[in-house]
């Protein structure tokens, strides 16, 4: 089969397919096909596509054949330029965009929707929402040093002495862990907070101090934790105000799967923070966890606190975004193509390739039976 892989939209940086990559698409039997361009928002040039075994070609032609590979959501322009019947695999986030499952249907397209594999043992490889928020995690702390505008190690000089920065991370997912560590080795004091009380031993040994909710939070059977009741959320809330108004940066990484993103902090919290402080809020994208966040900008309150809502973290580092979600696009290749012989070959008795497969030749499968983490 033929696989294209095409330009991502102009103000987007991030491609599905590397040059190493592409090696490996062709020896399980791909005929791969790259826009011409494609890689070069993350440092890709078409000729190490070329020297990878790739073809170049146009924007029609790449998304005419048979599996096309993205790295986001497709536009309805870019969806009929597919053929009837082609695969389309990508960042595909179904539970959110309702409109773009309708028009996968519509166009008798099947299509994988590569960050909804489930979060087991067995698909961590292919686990795009992990490999894109390990990267966002270290980028959110950088993002926050930049607009600190202060050293984040403690020093001691003949000129003078300065403590180290006070960092704190609401959220110990995998962002959060992430961000935990970049401040720690970047001298920073830490502390960590999340409702799920069993990360605390994650949580210290990337560096930081475990701050436990005042009230411990069931977590769901898929791993996830579920959204509070409003007491429960109002004591979480006045500790992490608490801590925020203690601390010069603040990240938030606060999310529940298929809902807005809980809202830890208010107004008056915000404006309890010192002059000078920074919060950048992982959860922009997803309505946001501070209620003074506008996503995609960098806002500073009347009382001189910062609020970075960037939605795109990880896609600022876009060689190595470009290079995990390669990867990761690769391991569900493997999985789906069997005898490596260029031929997708979808098993829904899988439950890995089940829970990606948003629709089959237009005939809807989505939402898939749940899976229980193991
Ligand atoms: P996420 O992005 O959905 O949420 C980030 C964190 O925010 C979570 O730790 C969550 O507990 C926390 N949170 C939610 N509401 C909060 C609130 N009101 N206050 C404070 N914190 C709050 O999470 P994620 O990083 O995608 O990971 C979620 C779970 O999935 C974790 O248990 C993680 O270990 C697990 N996971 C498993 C695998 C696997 O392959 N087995 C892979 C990745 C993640």
């Amino acid at each position: 089969m033929r696989l294209g892989i095409p330009c991502q939209p102009p103000d987007r940086s991030m491609t599905a397919a590397t040059p190493q990559t592409v090696e490996q698409l062709i020896r399980l039997g791909y005929e791969v096909v790259v826009q011409h361009g494609a890689g070069a928002p993350a440092q890709f040039p078409d000729a190490a596509y070329e020297e990878a075994g790739a073809e170049l070609a146009d924007r029609a032609e790449t998304w005419g054949c048979n599996v096309v590979v993205t790295a986001y959501a497709p536009d309805d322009a870019e969806l009929d330029l597919m053929h009837p019947g082609a695969t389309l695999i990508g960042r595909l986030d179904p539970a959110r965009h309702p409109e773009l499952v309708q028009s996968l249907q519509d166009r008798s397209l099947t299509a994988l929707a590569i960050d909804t594999v489930p979060r087991i043992s067995r698909a961590q490889s292919m686990d795009v929402l992990s490999s894109q928020a390990n990267l966002a995690g270290y980028r959110a702390v950088i993002e926050a040093a930049a607009h600190f505008g202060r050293l984040l190690n403690g020093q001691v000089t003949a000129a003078g002495k300065f403590p180290p920065a006070s960092v704190y991370v609401i959220g110990a997912g995998v962002a959060g862990l992430a961000a935990i560590g970049t401040a720690y080795s970047l001298g920073a004091v830490v502390k960590g907070t999340d409702v799920r009380p069993e990360v605390a031993d994650q949580v210290k040994s990337v560096g930081a101090e475990f701050v436990p909710v005042p009230t411990a939070q069931e977590v769901s059977d898929d791993g996830y934790a579920k959204e509070m009741s409003a007491d429960q959320a109002a004591l979480a809330n006045a500790l992490y105000a608490e801590q925020s108004a203690a601390a010069d940066i603040v990240i938030t990484t606060a999310n529940i799967p298929g809902r807005r993103a809980p809202l830890l902090l208010d107004r008056a919290a915000v404006e309890a923070m010192r002059p000078g402080s920074v919060i950048v809020d992982m959860a922009a994208a997803n309505g946001g966890n501070t209620e003074l966040t506008v996503p995609g900008e960098v806002v500073t309150t009347p009382g001189g606190v910062t609020i970075v809502g960037y939605t795109d973290l990880a896609e600022r580092l876009p060689a190595q975004a470009s290079q995990l979600y390669g990867r990761n696009i690769l391991n569900l290749l493997t999985l789906v193509t069997p005898d490596k012989d260029g031929n997708l070959a979808l098993d829904l008795d899988d439950q890995v390739v089940r829970a990606i497969t948003v629709c089959q030749a237009g005939e809807l499968l989505w939402p898939p039976p749940p899976v229980a983490v193991s």
